[in-house]
């Protein structure tokens, strides 16, 4: 009998980031990092490069550091995942896949150290509006930290994890996730059968950041108005960061306060001011409304799967700028229903360890059954129905149930995601180029779909699948509103007519990853066409930023 794998979950957020793990009870617990802190700022500090000891800094020391070597530290950099914007130190450029990676081995790292185990298998979250290339980035993101990536969770389904598993009643659940730089807004029906998406919506843009962004805003008027001077002082790197950090510790002073003092510097001047409370919900109420719109708007998406869809029982706050307490009176205002302030730190990750340990215990049942029927002689449906009884009864023997239900329960239980995203390849429709959606937005995950097109011309030597992301969940879709996120070529056989059909086939899988096959049908000629995603980090530099990381010592 083999062992139970062990999976960690990781919420690798905007600003802060959490590892968990389920413990011998099969409870997920969060563990600290070295310097005893359960959450981690996802910041970056390269110290030192280019000495012989490199060092890079993750962490709240790699955020002060960001006082005095602005340039050396990188923040939000999820807000760059998927693209190939990279970070530019010294000689060297960091993509964003490798600048991840360094905060996601501090996080193994220092639970490492603590539970004692290597750490491997690791489920990492992503905002559920996430596009292909943001998490084919952060798999990558993870394989360059030297770990297996078994699989990728929405944040709100990860947090509706944490909270369904362990409830026994039948609910339709709100995920209300305003992060440091993200939000999130997901209807999520959780019955014991299953945990299962309804529709999701949100904002990558919108987050706690934007909130800070505001008492920036301010203070620079502030200043302005203090000492008469018409300068941009976000223009200096240095007063930038002391303005960032001030900010967001007086957002934080104000969700128990009813007043922040702030104090900073600039020059020689000296400048002091107290936010009040009811000042800061005035000058971010519009960021506050943003979200009660996109809420409105999911809720309406809802609504198209029928009657009743969008029924709400309960909203779940989740996120740490849900401590915000207009959020709570603004949310309440708004849709009068229960609301739960769950865990709003934690809950990501530890649904990530959840999900998991599902899936863990998944394979553990898939493998022990196939190994019951080898010694039987079984091979018909029968028989592994049959052995994988046997194989859940011996787990219920030497695992403990996940919650109030039981190990079987545990592993039937359904983990459903639907699609933030439609997907299509660009054709000819009625003589104009197009997008044509072949999965759509909200569509269950995984998604199959074949759809046959026909070649342009005659002897077309080869077809081009131009495949297309975007938000709207129409046929055909004008190409501006949509991005290209990568390209595959179909080489075809001479001789092929006019309008010669071509299958093309897309399978999003249950992580949201993509894969795109093209099918000759004439001659039935298979050519699967790899997606050559475009702003992704190849698997050529992940090896390079492998090398380069294990060069790197992280603390
Ligand atoms: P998350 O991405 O869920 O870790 O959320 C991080 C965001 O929550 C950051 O923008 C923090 O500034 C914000 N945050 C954390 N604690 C508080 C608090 N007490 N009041 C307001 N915002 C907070």
């Amino acid at each position: 009998m083999s062992d139970i794998k062990k999976v960690y979950g990781i919420d690798l957020g905007t600003t802060y980031s959490c590892i968990s793990y389920m413990d011998e009870h099969n409870k997920a617990v969060v563990l600290s990092n070295s310097e005893g802190e359960r959450i981690t700022p996802s910041v970056v500090y390269f110290e030192d490069i280019g000495e012989d000891k490199p060092n890079v800094v993750v962490g709240t020391a790699a955020k002060e550091s960001s006082k005095l070597y602005p340039n050396d530290v990188v923040s939000f950099i999820k807000r760059q995942m998927g693209t190939d914007i990279p970070f530019y130190h010294g000689d060297e450029n960091y993509r964003p896949e490798e600048v991840s990676a360094y905060v996601l081995r501090k996080l193994v790292q220092d639970a490492a150290e603590s539970t004692g185990e290597d750490i491997e298998d690791v489920v990492i979250t992503v905002p559920a509006y996430f596009g292909v290339n943001e998490r084919e980035a952060t798999k990558r993101a993870g394989e360059i930290a030297g770990l297996n990536v078994i699989g990728l969770i929405p944040e709100p389904t990860a947090a509706a994890v944490a909270y369904g598993m362990t409830k026994e009643d039948d609910k339709k659940v709100l995920v209300y996730d305003l992060g440091g730089g993200t939000f999130d807004v997901t209807l999520i029906d959780i019955s014991q059968e299953s945990i299962e998406v309804v529709v999701t919506g949100g904002d990558h843009n919108l987050g706690g950041k934007d909130w800070d962004d505001a008492i920036i805003s301010y203070l620079v008027d502030q200043y302005k108005e203090q000492t008469g001077s018409d300068e941009d002082i976000l223009e200096d790197e240095e007063t930038a960061q002391q303005l960032q950090l001030s900010a967001e510790s007086a957002k934080k002073t104000l969700s128990s306060r009813n007043k922040a003092p702030i104090r900073f510097n600039h020059g020689a001047e000296s400048v002091r001011v107290e936010l009040t409370r009811e000042k800061f919900e005035e000058i971010t109420e519009h960021l506050l409304q943003r979200t009660i719109e996109l809420t409105n708007l999911m809720l309406e998406e809802a609504k198209k799967k029928g009657e009743g869809a969008d029924q709400v029982d309960e909203i779940i706050l989740v996120g740490g700028s849900t401590r915000m307490p207009q959020i709570e009176a603004r949310l309440t205002q708004e849709f009068n229903v229960q609301l739960t302030v769950f865990d709003p730190d934690e809950s990501v990750a530890k649904g990530a360890a959840l999900y998991g340990m599902q899936r863990s215990l998944q394979d553990w049942v898939k493998t022990r059954a196939q190994e019951i029927n080898e010694s039987t002689g079984g091979g018909s449906s029968e028989d592994t129905a049959k052995a994988e009884e046997q194989a859940i009864d011996e787990l219920a023997n030497i695992a403990p149930a996940i919650g109030p239900g039981s190990i079987e329960s545990n592993i039937k239980r359904a983990i459903k995601n639907v699609t933030s995203k439609s997907f299509g390849i660009i054709a000819i429709v009625d003589g104009e180029r197009k997008v044509v959606n072949l999965v759509k937005k909200n569509d269950s995950l995984p998604s199959v779909i074949t759809q046959s097109f026909g070649t342009l011309e005659a002897d077309q030597e080869t077809a081009l699948l131009e495949v297309m992301e975007n938000e709207l969940s129409d046929e055909n879709v004008e190409i501006d509103n949509a991005v290209n996120i990568g390209e595959a070529v179909l080489e075809l056989p001479h001789g092929l007519p006019e309008g010669a059909p071509i299958s093309v086939k897309f399978v999003l899988n249950e992580d949201g990853r993509l894969e795109v096959t093209g099918v000759e049908l004439t001659n039935n000629g298979q050519v699967n066409a790899t997606l050559e995603t475009s702003s992704i980090i190849t698997l050529e530099e992940v090896e390079e930023a492998k090398v380069r990381s294990s060069a790197l010592q992280i603390s």
